[in-house]
């Protein structure tokens, strides 16, 4: 008669015969959460219009992303935290921040148009969205009491503050005297 052995395949430990639940853990090593962040910022990926390529790109405080493939001007549209947000607001161009939340209607009329901007005006505008709801320091950064609520930076700087829905043509129109005007690098 031939007996299989039940050995658990998860345990090495042969000795015990069965697992005692309470394990002393006594020498447990609290080891600090690993948290510095990459020095060169968090990776986007940004769709190029003209030949679809997806593109890993950092933020980069001087210049703008260009497609790895062709070469063409990315729309640069990232999502932003509270703890990658003064990386990602540091640039040369035109930025809007898009304070926002999933369960905002208003917010998801203006989604789709900043995303239309990001591709209409590549190269000149940087699109930072924001979830409210995840991001609590820069909700109150920006006293964002209602949104949608968007805030246009220069040079990192607010300049500009545009609280609630608008239609895309107004939208632009209030834009782009930032769009032309480029902020010294
Ligand atoms: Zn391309």
């Amino acid at each position: 008669m031939t007996v299989e052995d039940q050995s658990p395949s998860h345990s090495t430990d042969q000795t015990a015969t069965k697992p005692t639940a309470a394990k002393p853990t006594a020498a447990k090593p609290t080891a600090a959460k690993p948290t510095t962040p990459s020095r060169s910022g968090p990776v986007s990926l940004l769709t190029c219009t003209q030949c679809g390529t997806k593109n890993r790109i950092r933020p980069s405080p001087k210049g703008v992303p260009s497609c790895a493939k062709c070469k063409a001007t990315l729309p640069w549209l990232v999502n932003a935290t509270d703890a990658t947000f003064e990386t990602e607001a540091t640039t040369q161009v035109a930025a809007v921040v898009d304070l926002w939340a999933p369960w905002c209607g208003p917010c998801r009329f203006v989604g789709p148009i900043l995303e239309e901007l990001s591709r209409e005006y590549a190269g000149r505008l940087k699109v930072i969205k924001v979830n409210v709801d995840e991001n609590p320091a820069l909700a109150q950064r920006f006293d964002a009491r209602s949104i949608p609520t968007l805030i246009v930076l220069q040079a990192g700087r607010p300049v500009d503050r545009i609280v609630g829905a608008l239609p895309k043509t107004d939208l632009a129109v209030r834009l782009t005297p930032y769009l032309i005007r480029r902020s010294p690098a």
